[in-house]
């Protein structure tokens, strides 16, 4: 028996992770396509399922938000999680996503990411995996997703750290204080990455410069947008504004009147 064959209609693997595939599959009793991701891996260790019951636990907590990937339901089958989510049309990993975004595009995107922060940190989670290929739109909304690393902000549990190239430099040095402030780094480092339009290498001049917060000049974008993403890298987390800092910054004035439609 096998609940994922009796629900759904499998229709083709849109992705694959390094323990895991998604498939987009039809759910036979509501006619809806959905996002089902699964481990590749059989989970038999108790460590193991502890730590990939963590993502459903983080998505089943934090509840709805326009900005978040919806969750549905998960189950263990052939001791695999099954995860059940709303189907993206793609992310914005610099390979699928378009080189044709303007600034303004890029702050409608920042601001809408930003407020999911706002909005997991608010209730103490942490996703510590923010990177272009973790952030999906779907009708042209950004959301975030893959809570595969998620944790809780008061570090009562251990950190299981997401994609190195976009970790600030405490996290490389152990050091595992001001988590929220660990997701300002890597979104500031993944907007970095995609203005640039070219990947971030995993060592390297570009690398370093980064995690010191130097960032070189983005030519033809303000200097108020560059002043931002480089405060948002700061070596210093302190320094780093908060989620809701970052949502409340002026300068989405005018990404806020685009989404209200203009
Ligand atoms: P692992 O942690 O096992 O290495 P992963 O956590 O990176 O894997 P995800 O990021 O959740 O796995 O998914 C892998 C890929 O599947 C994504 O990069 C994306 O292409 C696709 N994908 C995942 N979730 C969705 C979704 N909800 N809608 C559309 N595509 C998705
Ligand atoms: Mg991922
Ligand atoms: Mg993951």
């Amino acid at each position: 028996f096998s609940r994922y064959r009796t629900d759904f209609h499998e229709i083709e693997q849109i992705g694959y992770g390094n323990f895991s595939r998604v498939f987009k599959a039809l759910k036979r009793i509501d006619g809806c396509m959905y996002a089902v991701k699964h481990s590749i891996r059989q989970l038999h260790q108790d460590t193991e399922r502890r730590q990939a019951l963590m993502e459903v636990q983080a998505l089943a907590a934090l509840g709805f938000h326009e900005n978040v990937v919806g969750y549905y339901t998960s189950w263990f089958e052939n001791e695999q999680l099954y995860i059940q989510m709303e189907l993206c049309d793609h992310s914005l990993s610099i390979r699928e996503s378009s080189p044709l975004f303007t600034e303004g595009d890029f702050l409608v995107a920042l601001h809408q990411i930003a407020k999911a922060l706002q909005f997991i940190h608010g209730r103490g989670i942490a996703h510590l995996d923010v990177k272009p290929e973790n952030i999906y739109v779907k009708n042209g909304v950004y959301k975030l997703g893959d809570f595969g690393c998620a944790t809780l902000i008061d570090g009562c549990l251990p950190v299981e750290e997401g994609d190195a190239r976009y970790m600030p430099p405490e996290i490389l040095n152990d050091k595992y204080e001001h988590l929220d402030k660990v997701d300002i780094f890597s979104l500031g480092a993944t907007f970095y990455e995609l203005v640039k339009g070219t990947p971030l290498p995993g060592s390297g001049p570009q690398f370093l410069n980064l995690r010191e917060g130097k960032i070189p000049l983005l030519p033809g974008h303000s200097m108020q947008f560059q002043n931002l993403l480089k405060v948002m890298v700061d070596p210093d987390p302190v320094r780093r504004p908060s989620a809701k800092e970052l949502v409340e910054n002026p300068i989405f004035e005018k990404a806020r009147c685009m989404a209200r439609g203009k």
